[in-house]
């Protein structure tokens, strides 16, 4: 399918190292983040990542139902990645999908390291994402939301989570692939990172890799962790330090 980097007639990488949606190799999609979105949420943002567009809210720490699922040496966190039907340009069913499930499960995984939920024994924090547009990219999109949802909830983190990927398109490792790169691409790599802890959280590979492609893949991830990580602050600094912030 994929021909010196060309799928039918969608070009993925041009002769001046420049992508389908007129980005450098390097180069991250526009990432808007605002943090505190929801009144019934105890910490909430909103992402827009390129045509990604998702909302985070986290509820906790509270009591545990069903009990059972309580631990009395920590709290637990439980995540829920979600798509709406209205999400994809095909209607996507509402109930849970393996690829929801499976999500969901490794955003977990990619937020457990950073929260200290060991301060909150026989509590639960639940994580609620709702993706309401998506564009490839959005279960990194999603973990950074839930990230700064975490902190605008004020659950103690030992750091944030930053998360981005990195791919193969057209033979080259490049930076923040989109969904027709996902699609036509070579190799995609979505990596959750926390960049004061220089902690890798999530790493997953869809496609093949060298093993130099692979370190230049994971790093390329990271040097991206780094910029998201900016904008993840931002948004925090400007729901709590700004003039408009509320108590
Ligand atoms: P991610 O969104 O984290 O990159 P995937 O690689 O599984 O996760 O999906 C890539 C993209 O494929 C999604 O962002 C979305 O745009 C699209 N997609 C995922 N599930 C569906 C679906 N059920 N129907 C149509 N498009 C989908």
């Amino acid at each position: 399918m994929i021909m010196g980097g060309r799928v039918s007639d969608l070009v993925l990488l041009n002769e001046n190292g420049i992508r389908c949606d007129g980005r450098k190799i390097d180069e991250p999609r526009r990432i808007m983040i605002k943090a505190g979105v929801l009144k019934n949420a105890d910490g909430s943002a909103y992402i827009e990542f390129g045509e990604n567009k998702i909302i985070a809210g986290v509820f906790g720490p509270r009591d545990v139902h069903p009990k059972h699922m309580s631990d009395t040496d920590t709290g637990i966190l439980r995540c829920r990645y979600h798509m709406s039907p209205f999400s994809v340009e095909e209607r996507k069913k509402p109930a849970p999908s393996r690829r929801e499930i499976e999500i969901s499960k490794v955003l977990k995984e990619a937020l457990l390291p950073a929260v200290m939920l060991e301060q909150f024994p026989r509590t639960a924090v639940d994580v609620y994402i709702e993706v309401l547009q998506a564009d490839g990219g959005s279960r990194c999109a999603a973990l950074d939301a839930a990230s700064v949802a975490l902190a605008d909830a004020g659950i103690p983190m030992r750091d944030m989570v930053s998360a981005i990927a990195a791919g193969k398109v057209a033979d080259t490792i490049v930076l923040d692939v989109n969904n027709e790169e996902d699609q036509a691409g070579q190799a995609d790599m979505p990596v959750g990172y926390m960049p004061n802890m220089d902690k890798v959280t999530l790493i997953q590979l869809d496609g093949i890799l060298t093993q130099d492609e692979y370190k230049k893949c994971v790093q390329t991830a990271i040097d991206g962790c780094k910029l998201v990580y900016e904008v993840q602050k931002k948004a925090l600094n400007e729901k709590f330090f700004s003039n408009g912030a509320k108590a």
